[in-house]
């Protein structure tokens, strides 16, 4: 199995002071309190620069998007490579929260996807579905789609990690069950290996979606879960910390 990577995605939330956390981590990392598991935190973009001369190179420091072109006259939006430039290896591509928000679809979270090969940063893809498609039992349905649309060719283990976040499971306190999430993992390494072969046995695939130090342990041990991605428990490092222990 390939090793674990937990992830933070903080969101919009972090002001300077919260770069504190990161130092927390970095000396809990230093200090031999994380087992073998990598670890990263995706901080709003205006703390990238500094997460990364905080964080002591013992962690990977990540953007939340990018752009697809690399640069040009996109007001407001960043590119992978001005993440690279900043000190990022990896970024966030496909985020409910931007399909949403921004509407992105699947040709756009595709051409980000490749944005950040093209920088030399890891991307994160999230898919997942809505609470009306699990209910109508449509979620293997929905998840092959943005799969589909959204991976480009030439996904290997050291430039993609997919991220399945249930929409309905994030920020809500519910989880799927651990037989749920077994089976759209499999059903997700299935597809990965169908389409990249070995390659697919050892890109990682993580859980999202209120994933707390509570029980993380249950769900981090279900087969095809190579990690997590953590939104409002990756804020306080002792938090992250107790999840990163549950590896
Ligand atoms: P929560 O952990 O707050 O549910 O958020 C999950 C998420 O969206 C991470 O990207």
């Amino acid at each position: 199995a390939p090793r674990p990577l937990i992830a933070g995605n903080w969101k919009m939330n972090g002001l300077r002071a919260a770069l504190q956390e990161i130092e927390t981590l970095r000396d809990a990392v230093r200090a031999g309190h994380v087992g073998s598991v990598d670890l990263a935190i995706c901080p709003p973009a205006t703390l990238i620069h500094a997460a990364v001369q905080a964080c002591g190179g013992v962690l990977s420091i990540g953007g939340q998007d990018c752009h697809g072109a690399p640069c040009g006259a996109h007001t407001g939006d960043i590119s992978a490579e001005m993440l690279a430039d900043a000190g990022a290896g990896l970024v966030i591509v496909g985020h409910s929260e931007r399909r949403t928000d921004h509407h992105e679809s699947n040709p756009t979270v595709r051409a980000k996807t490749e944005a950040a090969w093209r920088a030399g940063l890891i991307a994160v893809l999230c898919v997942g579905e809505l609470r009306e498609e699990r209910e109508e039992g449509r979620e293997t349905e929905v998840v092959g789609g943005q799969l589909a649309g959204s991976v480009p060719d030439g996904a290997t283990p050291d430039n993609l990690v997919v991220a399945y976040e249930p929409v309905w499971a994030i920020g809500t306190g519910l989880t799927p069950t651990c037989e749920d999430i077994a089976a759209i993992h499999l059903f997700i390494r299935g597809e990965l290996v169908t389409r990249f072969g070995e390659a697919g046995q050892g890109i990682r695939i993580l859980y999202g979606g209120s994933v707390k130090p509570g029980n993380a342990r249950e769900l981090m041990a279900v087969e095809n879960v190579d990690g997590a991605l953590v939104g409002g428990a990756s804020l306080k490092a002792t938090d992250f910390l107790a999840i990163c222990a549950c590896l």
